[in-house]
């Protein structure tokens, strides 16, 4: 069953050990922050650090592991149509549009969303760490370290297929950021198998 998530909001959800979350960008060149809370200890969390750190590369795909902060493997990625993903930045928030965007009355942003949705699960803002931004075109320069938020490789059907390695909450959204998504906002649709 196909779950639509509207655009510049949220959701959260459990996927147990074993099965496939398949993230699709429906119409294309949109991102989907994703989070992931082990469901028997929520203090146990996706960690980018730990997850770069072991891969020696900032570009992740398939056969790729997401580790938690303690260096458990949460998800696998085992398909990947796109091949540019993000997992340097935060989720987009009302801070974001503040300062990076100069916002007199900021959206809260894939944060805001995600809080709202994870908040029946008992997770914190603060306990929101780095998402794995799906689809998010981050170019680094190699040399200088500087970077640039392009629009998304992703095309109209593309999809991020993970598997569970642990009983998960997750939390996804259809990202809020004008300069993540190529300046418009979109859906993001997602199945659990
Ligand atoms: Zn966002």
């Amino acid at each position: 069953m196909l779950h639509d998530i509207a655009p510049r909001t949220g959701a959260a959800f459990t996927v147990d050990k074993g099965q496939r979350l398949t993230v699709i960008d429906p119409q294309g060149g949109q991102v989907a922050d994703l989070l992931a809370f082990n469901r028997s200890d929520m203090a146990e969390v996706l960690s980018s650090g730990r997850t770069l750190d072991y891969a020696s590369r900032i570009y992740l795909t398939t056969g790729d592991p997401l580790y938690s902060n303690r260096s458990n493997v949460m998800l696998r990625i085992v398909e990947d149509m796109v091949g540019r993903h993000d997992f340097l930045l935060t989720p987009c928030s009302a801070d974001t549009f503040r300062i990076l965007y100069g916002d007199d009355q900021p959206h809260r942003g894939c944060f805001g969303n995600l809080a709202a949705a994870l908040e029946p699960y008992g997770v914190t803002p603060d306990a929101i760490p780095v998402a794995f931004n799906c689809f998010m075109n981050v170019p680094v320069n190699g040399e200088t370290g500087t970077f640039t938020v392009e629009p998304p490789l992703s095309r109209a059907g593309d999809h991020i297929v993970f598997e569970a390695e642990q009983d998960l909450v997750i939390g996804l959204t259809a990202c809020s950021a004008p300069l993540s998504n190529g300046g418009s906002f979109k859906p993001i649709a997602y199945r659990i198998d």
